[in-house]
């Protein structure tokens, strides 16, 4: 696009704000906390705060609105962006949603401190709702303050936009204010409060609606308001079904389940843990929101789950995600009966869950080893292999790709040495088992016949070489959190290609470093934020 069609003011966004006016609103106009009835939002403006200071923007994300740098660096931008001021066409609300967080209903949650400014219509003819996370109470906030902390909105700011380079479906981020203001948090609720910075981000996606937006109505046995978000939704989300109907919401439930199953397999391919995976932070789009105390495999551990608050059950651990997408889909699939009435039809919606996942996850772990078609034996195999011992992830793979067909099985080893984090785990026996399935692998490189280079470059585009690493964030937010904002520029600019190595970055491609291990907010996370 040429620089001179870009938007210089933030009042000449067009804004097309269809979910207010097709929907009804809550009567309420106090911003008060209560139940929600008979309505899909309610009206709320953003709290003014102090001292706003926008640190950071994603120029893509800016792109999508089609924001001239200028306008970004404006103060106009700030305000807007912090919440202190409305542009044009902007029309505040928080939605009404419920959810089973950690596999129980809880009700009705709804945006508690998010606050949508609308939807904008780029050049292109583009959807792109605008929301704060971070800017005050609304009707939905429940016991909470409606505030967001530096430490977790880099996390989310980070994170959408490295999830967005990886090719991971996900909410993007526009920008990221500190308000000036302080909060208060126990960040793990251990009778330990502290004033923490005071920040908003500001969220972009063709649309937030969650699991949890259909559930609260079928909670309520609101099948009409239910019926009527759905055709909304389907209208607006999701044209190319055509009109709703009975059949059409089947494909549009079989939409949401092949997209949630798409969404989970990049998961897994990049080494990403959500984290809370309650269906109020599951996207009926499909893409990855909520970003909590998620967290990156450094070693290969099935089991790991950054959050502190599900250390007992691991509910939401890495290799449970691809189940809880599915139990999470049974539940939208129960709030969709009263519209489609069919068992079969939802039930043969979740089996393309099922389908959609085990064909993509062969393909994709087919591809990260390199391979023409999927080995079941060798997959199954390495992905025993890898826990036995602390083995980075990521560093695995990319030092995978670095064997070569004619390779000696003792150089490969050689080649592997980087990605483990303790040596004497590597004993005499894992040795015999690592030269077993390497030699197996070589072999397999060898009957397949693709040239190295070929297959070197194809791993290297489904195996990131540099990810979020925890501990990355949190060194960013130290910084950050003393008015340093270097090293937050630094990642979001990394992150922005991950997959290639880069100049004078070899560092952020690092292992953790074992100060990290047990250090809070590096591999561990509450909800707190
Ligand atoms: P989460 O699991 O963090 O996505 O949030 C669950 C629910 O709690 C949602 O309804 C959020 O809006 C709400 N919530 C989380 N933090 C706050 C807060 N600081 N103030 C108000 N509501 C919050
Ligand atoms: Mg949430």
């Amino acid at each position: 696009m040429n620089t001179h069609t870009k938007i210089t003011q933030l009042d000449d966004l067009h804004f097309d704000n269809r979910f207010v006016r097709e929907l009804p609103a809550d009567e309420e106009p106090l911003n008060t906390r209560r139940q929600v009835f008979g309505a899909c939002y309610s009206r709320v403006l953003p709290t003014q705060v102090v001292n706003p200071h926008c640190i950071i923007y994603a120029q893509e994300v800016a792109d999508l609105l089609d924001l001239s740098p200028e306008v970004c660096a404006s103060n106009e931008f700030t305000q807007v962006f912090a919440g202190n001021r409305l542009a044009k066409g902007m029309d505040a609300y928080s939605t009404c949603y419920g959810g089973h967080q950690f596999g129980n209903w809880a009700g009705q949650l709804g945006d508690g401190r998010a606050i949508l400014l609308g939807d904008v219509i780029n050049q292109r003819g583009e959807r792109w709702a605008l929301q704060l996370k971070g800017a005050g109470v609304t009707p939905y906030s429940r016991g909470s303050d409606g505030l967001a902390v530096l430490r977790s909105s880099v996390r989310e700011f980070l994170c959408s936009e490295a999830m967005h380079h990886l090719g991971v479906p996900t909410t993007r981020a526009l920008s990221l204010s500190l308000t000036g203001e302080t909060v208060i948090r126990d960040m793990f609720y251990n009778g330990n409060p502290r004033a923490e910075l005071g920040a908003v981000v500001c969220r972009v996606a063709p649309s937030f609606t969650r699991f949890g937006h259909f559930q609260i109505l079928a909670a309520r046995k609101d099948s009409a308001l239910l019926k009527q978000l759905a055709d909304y939704t389907i209208r607006t989300d999701f044209p190319e079904l055509g009109e709703p109907s009975t059949a059409v919401y089947g494909q549009w439930f079989n939409e949401v389940c092949r997209r949630t199953a798409e969404m989970v397999v990049h998961w897994q391919r990049v080494g990403f843990v959500h984290g809370v995976m309650n269906t109020d932070n599951m996207s009926i789009l499909g893409l990855t929101i909520d970003y909590g105390p998620y967290g990156w495999l450094e070693n290969y551990d099935p089991h790991w789950t950054p959050n502190t608050t599900d250390a007992e059950e691991r509910r939401y651990r890495f290799g449970n995600q691809a189940a809880i997408a599915y139990w999470n889909l049974v539940q939208l699939a129960n709030a969709l009966y009263p519209l489609i009435e069919q068992v079969e039809l939802l039930k043969a919606a979740l089996a393309v869950y099922e389908q959609t996942f085990e064909q993509n996850w062969q393909a994709m772990m087919a591809a990260k080893l390199g391979l023409t078609t999927f080995d079941e034996a060798l997959c199954g195999e390495l992905l025993e292999l890898l826990p036995i011992v602390e083995t980075d992830m990521t560093i695995f793979y990319r030092k995978l790709a670095l064997i070569d067909s004619n390779m000696s099985v003792t150089d490969a080893i050689e080649q592997l040495a980087d990605a483990y984090y303790v040596p004497e785990q590597l004993t005499a026996n894992y040795l015999t088992q690592l030269h077993q399935w390497l030699s197996g692998y070589i072999q397999r490189l060898q009957q397949e016949g693709v040239a190295d280079e070929v297959r070197r470059a194809g791993m290297n585009a489904v195996n990131p070489h540099y990810v979020l690493r925890n501990y990355l964030a949190q060194l960013a937010i130290d910084d950050a959190e003393q008015g340093d904002f270097a090293k937050l520029h630094e990642l979001l600019a990394l992150l922005r290609d991950p997959y290639s190595e880069q100049a004078d970055k070899q560092h952020l491609a690092a292992k953790r470093p074992d100060w990290a291990r047990q250090r809070a907010g590096c591999s561990m996370l509450s909800c707190s934020s």
